[in-house]
């Protein structure tokens, strides 16, 4: 079903401006999208097998009765989030001032050194006061009432499938083969990718994956001031919740780069931190890294799903939807996975987070029933209550696939969908 015609309201935007928040949680309710992603139809795009971006994305440029970007009123894209005059803005301003200060951790932000990289002098590392995790790997925050992070799935012999970087304009072959094995990942989509691209956030909602946030311009967390990082989590909140009609409750740092004040920042906005225990480097291929090395760690990670490393508990592995190189990797070992692991899943379902949103619309199955549906022979999912017909992205040239116009709903392991939310039925009329 088409989703033209489908008109927002903005009013309560408005109103919530001049009153503010009675607690910063509640920040993400003034959002506005025209995207129902019940029911999200993607528009008929072609795809090139180019590599080259200008090429690759050409077909990209959204629909303007889809999505109204007003540059006003969002930061620069790729600059820190507090660009374009974001930081006294109405809306930014008035998150801002429902978050109590006063309890805020009083650590440092840190420095970058010439070379680009954190500078960890003076820093005590060995008693890591600030549970940083560049400095110490810590993912237990040291801090009370702080979103603990998550950085391997509990259930044993599970592969936690998680892309970074997205959404890619040219991901339609990547996405196809994810749809054709079933596979759900968690997506963490960085916010001026989605406002550039938010046909591809759109996608990852269509087509059952988790998504969660990336922040919007992709620094490292703990050298942005507390304004700075308020703003690169609210506005990619604002971004995805723009293109998909959904607020992520997950988050993940850049390279890692996250402590206590970071997490601290994003507890306020209901944001969990989801890191990683295995990381491919595949991000650095071809460059720093090469393919080969690249691909050895996948080998030696793929072996852990059969040499017992795995017989406890299962993990979540670093990988990304950058460039076509790191996607090529993931399509030739995402069958070895397969085989190797009995359990290829996104971090809500291996976690049992039912709710990876803050709209109560989309739930997500827990690893059992997930697990059960997927070892039942076809059918439909049990769980998907409402309706989340799609349409398909038309696909052309050489290494392009056709994606199927089938309904979600006929898709095992797709989010069960729950006509719950007053909110979301009150800003959204059909037409
Ligand atoms: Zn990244």
């Amino acid at each position: 079903m088409a989703i033209r015609g489908v008109k927002s309201f903005v009013t309560s935007v408005a109103l919530t401006q001049i009153i503010g928040f009675a607690s910063a949680a509640e920040y993400w309710q003034a959002f506005n999208s025209s995207i129902n992603p019940l029911n999200i139809t993607i528009p008929q795009i072609p795809q090139t097998t180019s590599i080259d971006p200008t090429t690759e994305c050409t077909y990209y440029n959204p629909d303007p009765s889809l999505f109204n970007v007003v540059a006003s009123e969002w930061p620069t894209s790729w600059d820190i989030a507090t660009s374009n005059g974001m930081n006294t803005s109405a809306e930014f301003t008035a998150v801002y001032n429902s978050i109590d200060w006063a309890n805020a951790p009083n650590i440092s932000v840190r420095t970058l050194s010439a070379d680009g990289s954190i500078d960890m002098t003076g820093y005590d590392t060995t008693n890591d006061p600030d549970c940083w995790w560049t400095s110490s790997t810590c993912t237990v925050p040291k801090l009370k009432d702080v979103n603990a992070d998550i950085y391997e799935c509990p259930e044993p012999e599970t592969w936690g499938l998680t892309y970074d970087d997205g959404p890619n304009c040219s991901h339609n072959a990547f996405y196809d083969y994810l749809q054709q094995q079933n596979l759900k990942a968690s997506m963490f989509y960085i916010g001026s990718n989605v406002l550039d691209w938010p046909y591809g956030a759109m996608r990852g909602v269509r087509d059952g994956h988790h998504i969660s946030s990336h922040t919007w311009s992709h620094r490292m967390m703990t050298t942005l001031t507390n304004q700075e990082l308020l703003a690169e989590f609210y506005y990619t909140q604002k971004a995805i919740h723009m293109a998909t009609g959904l607020t992520p409750r997950y988050w993940r740092a850049p390279y890692g780069d996250v402590d206590d004040r970071v997490r601290w920042i994003a507890t306020q906005l209901n944001l969990t931190s989801i890191l990683w225990d295995y990381d491919t480097n595949d991000w650095a291929a071809p460059t720093t890294e090469t393919v080969e090395q690249v691909q050895q760690s996948y080998d030696e990670f793929i072996q852990m799903g059969t040499n017992g490393s795995m017989s406890t508990h299962g993990n979540i592995v670093l990988t990304h939807e950058i460039t076509n190189v790191t996607m090529s990797l993931a399509l030739n070992n995402l069958p070895n996975i397969m085989k190797n692991y009995k359990h290829v899943v996104n971090v809500a379902v291996c976690s049992n987070i039912s709710y990876p949103y803050m709209e109560k619309t989309v739930a997500f199955p827990a690893f059992a029933e997930y697990v059960s549906q997927n070892s039942s022979s076809g059918g439909a999912a049990s769980s998907v209550l409402g309706s989340n017909t799609n349409g398909g992205v038309t696909a052309t040239g050489n290494a392009a696939t056709q994606t199927s116009a089938s309904s979600d709903a006929s898709i095992l392991g797709a989010p069960s969908i729950l006509f719950t939310s007053l909110l979301f039925l009150s800003s959204v009329i059909y037409f």
